[in-house]
């Protein structure tokens, strides 16, 4: 088994896959409902998936995941309100400027580490992505370092139709984790005191591992053509300060009128 998570690295194997492909992964995900039938996470363990299987298959070390995510704001409050209706969401939200604020100082401390590239993927998809987008191209014009941020759906773009809680998503986890699934809870949604649907998809019946892991197969096979491609910024020659950090921040967000997400 070939470890690739920082969190269970020890310092030597650490530094000599540093060494190897000074590549970091960022997984991106949050807590929201898929419906009765599937786990909180779903978008959080996909992109864990994602970022291990790359980094396995191209080299790089896969940082800590990211568990919390841009919602319950702008365009994402019409949708709680239409899908999940009455019943409490169960959300990990947050606003965007703080899940922005922190996603530079997860740059800093990635470059600070001796990354010289940065793939960070989303299992959470709708819009959000393009304010940690902002964040990224602000830090690579600064840094040179380069920080690419991208949901799964923009990595199969054409090739698969994206849902929320539908055939495309349950597919995914059906194929990484059934043991978390319960398809028998389709129609639990229509009980009386069962919450709703929580915000499943009508067509997630037509679900399937064997789907999920088409799509699955080409997501990881999309970041990896990317890793290998990817042309990496420079050696650091000093640490950034919290100090530059800051300068980054205004400068990215100084002009903003408001965020894509708000
Ligand atoms: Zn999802």
């Amino acid at each position: 088994m070939t470890e690739v998570r920082w969190s269970h690295l020890r310092p030597d194997a650490f530094m000599q896959r540093q060494q190897e492909r000074a590549l970091v992964y960022l997984p991106f995900g949050l807590c929201e409902p898929h419906g009765h039938i599937a786990p909180f996470g779903l978008d959080t363990l996909k992109a864990d998936h994602y970022c291990l299987e790359a980094a396995k298959r191209s080299g790089g070390i896969v940082a800590p995941t990211q568990g919390y995510h841009i919602h319950e704001c702008g365009f994402h409050q019409p949708w709680l309100e239409e899908v999940v209706g009455d019943q409490n969401p169960f959300l990990a939200a947050m606003p965007p400027y703080v899940i922005c604020y922190h996603f530079l100082y997860q740059l800093r401390a990635f470059a600070n580490a001796g990354f010289r590239g940065v793939i960070a993927v989303s299992g959470h998809h709708g819009g959000s992505q393009n304010d940690l987008r902002l964040i990224g191209t602000a830090f690579t014009k600064q840094t040179g370092i380069p920080v690419t941020v991208k949901t799964d759906p923009e990595w199969c773009e054409g090739q698969y139709l994206n849902d929320h809680a539908g055939k495309y998503e349950i597919s995914q986890l059906l194929d990484l984790h059934p043991e978390l699934m319960d398809m028998t809870l389709l129609g639990r949604q229509f009980e009386p005191g069962s919450g709703g649907r929580l915000a499943l998809n009508p067509d997630a019946g037509e679900a399937s591992a064997a789907y999920g892991r088409e799509i699955n197969e080409a997501i990881i096979h999309a970041i990896t053509d990317h890793a290998d491609q990817l042309v990496l910024g420079p050696v650091l020659k000093d640490p950034i300060s919290y100090e530059e950090t800051e300068q980054i921040w205004k400068e990215a967000t100084e002009n903003l009128e408001t965020w894509h997400s708000m």
